[in-house]
């Protein structure tokens, strides 16, 4: 069998641009080019289409238009929750809680919040990826001024218990934050239901443009009607209420709008297709394969989301393999590819260093064709049984 274009199967890396939100961009490009700031009408048109599209992503999340702020990154909105409730609130406690599998983006800014006097308490995982509440529960101290949990993993992609943990958060009156890049267009959310005070989200990851994101912010990151719960990372203009200054990337959010209204008309049916895939992956690779076993929950799990160990061979080596066959996968995290460790989130579920090194992560998403699946499943088994036979992990 073969197929004349590339496979690509790294939807958690990053997605294609829909073609429908590329038309959108490029026109806005050409036509909405003034500073949303400025008061001549070709400014006001600029500032009419960000205010627009600060309704279908609210919309998306139930949420109230005026609590989006617009990012460059998911990884920006990470970072403006994580360090922004640490500085606005550092007189009132030190002690922020997260997770052993939060994305680099969240876990980084923590670690270097320790460097400056912040405890910080990373909770264990199951095996299946989920926080246990109990856990959660024991860790709180009077000082704990934030709580930060990952809505779905990118890489083996569980999905937490987040509206429990939201009303843990709500009911010792400290601020949650979650990221809900892999999660946001893809399942439901309700930051009212689940009780979020702070959501991050990033456009690439579901069909916009990359360079664009956002952070969801309860009352306009208030509390009590008076007092901030946050202070923004950079100053300059008052740009986004003050809490993320420079010229918008009109644009880009108008195409992060369009990505979402495509996530919420087709979100249900998508969601439907690709878990069908999915569950045709993770079967037919294991019957195809010996010593081949799942990561991550085998229901609460992200539609698009497969992550395999087939033990006694390298993940980086299937990859190889597979890009020679023009398939793309990913081992787990893009972001730690450089780095020689083996990921924390597999550790994290207590896979042994050579089982987290023997990881595969197959990503799928709105443009993923049942035959290009076909095509994956004929083509992962030889490689698999060749390069077992050049192993040093001998069976
Ligand atoms: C991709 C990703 C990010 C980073 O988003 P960027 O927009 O690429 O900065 C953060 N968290 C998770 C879970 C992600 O998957």
């Amino acid at each position: 069998m073969t197929l004349s274009e590339d496979v690509y199967l790294d939807y958690a890396a990053t997605t294609p641009m829909d073609p429908r939100v590329i038309e959108v961009i490029h026109k806005h490009f050409k036509e909405t080019y003034g500073n949303p700031s400025s008061l001549h009408s070709i400014g006001q048109k600029a500032a009419k289409m960000l205010y627009k599209s600060r309704e279908p992503i609210a919309s998306l999340l139930n949420a109230d238009r005026r609590d989006i702020i617009f990012t460059s990154s998911g990884t920006e909105a990470d970072n403006m929750s994580i360090q922004g409730v640490a500085m606005q609130n550092k007189t009132r406690g030190n002690h922020i809680i997260t997770t052993s599998i939060e994305h680099h983006a969240v876990e980084n800014p923590c670690k270097t919040l320790e460097k400056r006097g912040f405890k910080v308490t990373y909770l264990p995982v199951d095996k299946y990826g989920l926080v246990d509440l109990d856990e959660l529960k024991e860790s709180i101290t009077p000082k704990t001024i934030l709580i930060s949990v990952m809505l779905a993993n990118n890489e083996i992609g569980t999905i937490e218990p987040i509206s429990e943990i939201g009303e843990i958060a709500k009911d010792h009156d400290i601020v949650f934050h979650t990221d809900a890049v892999q999660a946001f267009g893809k399942i439901p959310i309700d930051v009212e239901q689940m009780n979020i005070d702070l959501l991050s989200a990033s456009a690439h990851k579901i069909y916009g443009p990359k360079g664009v994101g956002m952070l969801f912010m309860r009352n306009r990151g208030f509390i009590n009607g008076g007092e901030l719960f946050i202070r923004p990372l950079m100053f300059g203009g008052g740009h986004e209420k003050n809490m993320r200054p420079s010229t918008e990337n009109v644009p880009g959010i108008v195409g992060f709008a369009k990505a979402v209204e495509i996530c919420k008309e087709e979100m249900s049916r998508e969601a439907k297709r690709q878990e069908r895939l999915r569950d045709k992956i993770i079967d037919e690779c294991q019957k195809r394969i010996d010593e081949c076993f799942l990561n991550g929950h085998p229901t609460e799990r992200l539609p698009n989301n497969v992550n395999l160990t087939i033990r006694f061979v390298e993940g980086e080596s299937i990859l190889l393999d597979l890009d020679s066959e023009k398939i793309a996968a990913s081992t787990g995290s893009a972001c730690s590819s450089k780095s020689a460790d083996p990921s924390h989130v597999l550790r994290a579920i207590g896979l042994s260093h050579q089982d987290a090194y023997g990881s595969l992560r197959v990503s799928i998403g709105r443009f993923t064709t049942e035959s290009e699946i076909d095509y994956f499943l004929d083509k992962l088994p030889p490689i698999i049984s060749r390069l077992r036979e050049i192993s040093p992990f001998k069976k």
